[in-house]
């Protein structure tokens, strides 16, 4: 049996379960990596090994972000293209990225995931689509970067086959052969696909979009994934762009497209999903598909507002994402589901979302999309000691605590107080555990600086 340790006297707790439960003056009992008890005080269990006072707390379940491309944190803002809108985006970085080594990917995992710990996600997966010369190692390079972290991570292997030669979009540096893909992903399945409660890593299969490689492939990866029992992740209806691309390329719309793969099924979840039809939407949430939401990427690359409102009362799982670090710029969480709320208010009014639905999106919702709703997501006895708090004596909630709850959405949260993921403390006051981590900051620039002048 792991350590007791007894979180009291929190604020509020937003516990995300389906009862949409919520305590005041309340505690957490943990025992090793599991929520053992959540109430109101006093406790009066047997005695604990450690205890937090967390007064003037609010406690939400750790936020579990869907989508992301943590090497992109080399790339962020880059001068370049800082205004672009996708397709030239894209062209312009493959360049560079081509030219990432392991030093790379392990510096801008540890930066990304260290600002999603101070931004409350416990949990958070990635599309790595680039192994340029064919380094397959650095799938396993960035899984040891997230564990240093102490992240729970969902690492996707991506893929690309189709070169500028062959009608694709990156140049033949970082793209493999259908044969090395397939490969590689039941390796990794093999090595890091971890299927116990609790495990610290599982593994999906992600083509970086339905363009970037063969229809065969795409069939070849969905089979796999089906026959090895892992989930399916891409980009998918991200811009008009692509839903023109797709028409020319093959005479379908996007969705089309990916029910004639396989593709649209409750194991899979899809990043953007911004230009659907009605009917799409109807589809896709037949299918129970999952959806990750990344409104700051779609704000900055001019590519729409995703019909995140129309989609909320279907059967697609809503989550998250902070997408790639040079699309965003930012790795924060917190602000990423503010972002949402606010984006979704633009186009389909002020009622459009509320701070609690956001505040579901960004935990269950996270939770749902990746499968994983019986043991992240939610605070409640079994689950996982993934845990999230803010102190209300921050200077920008001052005068907006007449509901705690909402005040981490509609006020300006900067960052979190606390993370702990499966029961370990990562951040406490405001600042990671482990400092040493910061360490990475100078590293990261000197690379990033390598990029520059190319
Ligand atoms: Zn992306």
């Amino acid at each position: 049996m792991g350590k007791l340790k007894l979180i009291e006297n929190v604020n509020t707790i937003f516990t995300a379960d389906s009862q949409g439960r919520e305590f005041t003056d309340a505690y957490v009992l943990i025992s090793g990596d599991e929520i053992e008890e959540v109430g109101e005080v006093p406790y009066s269990g047997r005695d604990p090994d450690e205890r937090y006072d967390a007064t003037d707390m609010v406690m939400i379940p750790g936020l579990i972000n869907t989508h992301h491309h943590l090497y992109q944190t080399l790339f962020r803002n880059f001068k370049e293209v800082n205004s672009a809108k996708l397709f030239d985006w894209l062209t312009a970085l493959y360049d560079r990225w081509a030219k990432m080594g392991e030093e790379a990917i392990y510096t801008s995992t540890v930066i990304g995931t260290a600002e999603l710990l101070l931004s409350g996600a416990t949990t958070t997966s990635d599309h790595l689509y680039l192994f340029p010369g064919g380094n397959n190692k650095l799938f396993d390079t960035e899984v040891r970067a997230a564990m240093q972290v102490g992240i729970r991570f969902y690492p996707t292997r991506g893929s690309m086959s189709l070169s500028r030669e062959d009608g694709g979009l990156p140049p033949k540096e970082v793209v493999q052969t259908e044969e090395e893909i397939l490969g590689e992903y039941e390796r990794v399945i093999d090595e890091y696909h971890d299927e116990e409660k609790f495990s610290m890593v599982r593994v999906a299969l992600s083509p970086c979009s339905p363009f970037s490689v063969s229809d065969e492939l795409m069939r070849e990866t969905a089979r796999l994934a089906r026959q090895e029992g892992v989930r399916l992740h891409t980009h998918l209806g991200e811009t008009e762009d692509e839903n023109q691309f797709c028409l020319e390329q093959v005479g379908l719309r996007p969705v089309d497209y990916m029910e004639e793969l396989g593709w649209v099924g409750d194991d899979v979840w899809f990043a953007h999903l911004v230009h659907l039809t009605d009917d799409e939407i109807k589809r896709l949430s037949r299918a129970s598909v999952g959806m990750s939401h990344c409104p700051s990427s779609n704000m900055r690359l001019g590519s729409g507002i995703a019909p995140v409102t129309k989609m909320k009362e279907t059967g697609i799982d809503i989550s998250f994402g902070v997408d790639g670090s040079a699309s965003n710029d930012g790795s924060n969480m917190i602000k990423e589901l503010r972002q949402g709320l606010l984006l979704q208010r633009v186009k389909y009014g002020a009622e459009a979302l509320s701070p609690r639905e956001v505040l579901k999106f960004g935990t269950i919702g996270g939770a749902r999309a990746l499968g994983r709703e019986e043991e992240i997501g939610s605070i409640e006895p079994g689950k996982a000691a993934d845990l999230v708090m803010v102190d209300l004596n921050r200077l920008e909630y001052a005068g907006g605590l007449s509901d705690p709850v909402s005040a981490l959405i509609m006020c300006d949260t900067k960052g979190v107080d606390f993370t702990m993921v499966d029961g370990e403390v990562l951040v406490q006051d405001g600042r990671l555990a482990n400092e040493d981590l910061l360490d990475f900051v100078p590293k990261q620039n000197a690379i990033a600086k390598g990029f520059y002048s190319d």
